[in-house]
């Protein structure tokens, strides 16, 4: 599956065309036959609105991990929040995506706490409940053990993973086929992973994406001083910093 929206299009087309439901973390049991889209958001909440935008026009319903300690957006600005209550109000939930790294994890005490906290600010913020957490970049620990979370869903606990048929896009890589998959419709519960970012318009390579992603951060960053800095024009001219 190439990694553009009108593929992205078409895979939703198959899916239900096959009548799964589209469905949430808690919420499967109810479907005899359901898929669960998870979407990470690693690096950009814009290109994850475009998805969910995608997906809204076809009446698909997915959830958007989002993280809160990364440096590449920050839910709290206004420009993010809007467009998180745009994910929610196309009817998409949201939930957390954990970078295990970011604190001194030693056992599942501290994971709790640390997991609980970050949902009581997402919570907070959006004024509304996260059922489920994904983990960015998950340790060997958090893959093999199973771990207990307390008052969220685990979407790395074993059931999503051993009841589910799990498809995931990392690294921009489908491990198998993820179209014929469905096409073959031999699986009643699909757990399937994809990271926004890949999509794009037109084909990309990996390398394309990245240095776009890139390039992009100069007239971004230029916006964001301008945003906090008076006559920003009289020093440094728009056109100066784009290449
Ligand atoms: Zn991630």
């Amino acid at each position: 599956m190439k990694f553009t929206f009108a593929q992205y299009e078409i895979f939703l087309d198959l899916l239900k065309s096959k009548n799964y439901a589209f469905s949430g973390y808690s919420q499967y049991p109810q479907s005899e036959k359901c898929v669960i889209l998870r979407h990470d958001i690693d690096f950009s909440l814009r290109k994850a609105l475009e998805l969910a935008r995608i997906e809204n026009a076809k009446d698909v319903r997915a959830t958007y991990f989002v993280l809160l300690s990364t440096n590449f957006y920050n839910v709290f600005s206004r420009g993010s929040y809007e467009m998180l209550m745009e994910v929610m109000d196309l009817g998409h939930s949201i939930g957390l995506h954990f970078d295990e790294k970011r604190y001194d994890i030693v056992d599942s005490k501290s994971l709790n706490l640390y997991i609980n906290n970050e949902k009581h600010i997402l919570e907070e913020l959006l004024g509304e409940s996260i059922t489920a957490v994904s983990m960015h970049r998950p340790s060997k620990w958090i893959l093999e053990s199973n771990v207990k979370l307390e008052g969220i869903i685990n979407t790395y606990s074993d059931c999503f993973f051993k009841d589910f048929k799990y498809l995931s896009d990392s690294r921009m890589l489908w491990r198998e086929d993820v179209l014929g998959i469905i096409e073959k419709d031999q699986h009643d519960r699909l757990h399937i992973l994809t990271h926004p970012f890949w999509y794009s318009d037109n084909e990309e390579t990996m390398e394309e994406k990245l240095v776009g992603f890139i390039d992009s951060s100069r007239p971004e960053r230029y916006a964001q001083i301008k945003e906090n800095f008076r006559n920003l024009e009289e020093i440094i001219s728009f056109s100066k910093i784009i290449y």
